[in-house]
């Protein structure tokens, strides 16, 4: 018999569905988390894009990234419009898209910096909250199984090998995945998870939370994984309610 795809929610229980992914840099949960979200006809959240958005805006204004209250007052202040959906996902601050923008290396070194001021934490966690209990939605970042919806019905923990993940990100900045690519590419990754673990704790899951590793996996393979997590939480039915 043909494997079959597994069964997906309907109705009432699809829009109270949330499904939380984090990771490190690399592990494919944004790739992974807007095929899920396509698939199952949901809202997709990515967290890291506000963070990124963030730092885009402290450099645009001026503001000196070590003067924490300021960078503080820019959270709270922050235009930040989402749009596209997970077909194209789109961010703009202050009415200037930045999608492209907030993937340049200069935001990417400086990122982690940005969201290790707990003030900035505490201002966009309130934000992703929002969306959260609006439910029917696949949020993506490093804190979400534990601390923006730890009570979200579908939690995942995406991790994948060092290697595996600096070989994407390689692949994804520079095109290749040799020798002098990856180590192009291992402070946008390996540092960069070594200061963003200080804040939040997406190396070990927390409890409850369902570990995936995707190393060896093609991405289809990683969203079938999570496509029938969210199957089993449907057919148990408790827990969407
Ligand atoms: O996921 P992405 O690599 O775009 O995230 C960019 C940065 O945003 C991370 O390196 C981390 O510093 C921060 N981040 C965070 N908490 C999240 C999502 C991202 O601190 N939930």
């Amino acid at each position: 018999m043909p494997a079959s795809r597994p069964a997906e929610p309907t109705g009432p229980a699809r829009d109270r569905l949330v499904v939380a992914i984090d990771g490190p840099s690399g592990s494919g949960k944004s790739t992974v988390s807007r095929r899920v979200a396509l698939r199952l006809g949901l809202d997709y959240l990515d967290t890291g894009a506000m963070y990124r958005a963030l730092t885009w805006w402290v450099l645009d204004q001026g503001v000196d990234p070590g003067d924490s209250e300021s960078v503080a007052r820019l959270a709270r202040a922050l235009p930040l419009e989402r749009s596209g959906g997970p077909a194209d996902p789109r961010v703009a601050v202050d009415g200037t898209d930045v999608t492209t923008a907030i993937r340049e290396t200069r935001i990417t070194e400086l990122v982690s910096r940005i969201a290790m001021n707990l003030e900035v934490r505490a201002e966009l966690v309130r934000r992703q909250r929002e969306v959260a209990q609006a439910g029917h939605v696949v949020i993506e970042g490093r804190d979400i199984t534990t601390v923006v919806a730890p009570d979200a019905p579908v939690r995942v923990l995406l991790t994948a090998s060092e290697a595996a993940r600096l070989a994407r990100r390689a692949l994804d900045v520079h095109g290749s995945d040799d020798p002098t690519a990856v180590a192009a590419t291992r402070d946008q990754v390996v540092r960069r998870d070594a200061d963003d673990s200080t804040v939040a704790a997406f190396t070990d899951a927390a409890e409850g939370v369902t570990v995936i590793d995707s190393s060896a996996q093609t991405v289809d393979e990683t969203v079938d994984a999570v496509l029938a997590l969210v199957a089993a939480v449907d057919m148990s039915g408790s827990r969407l309610s």
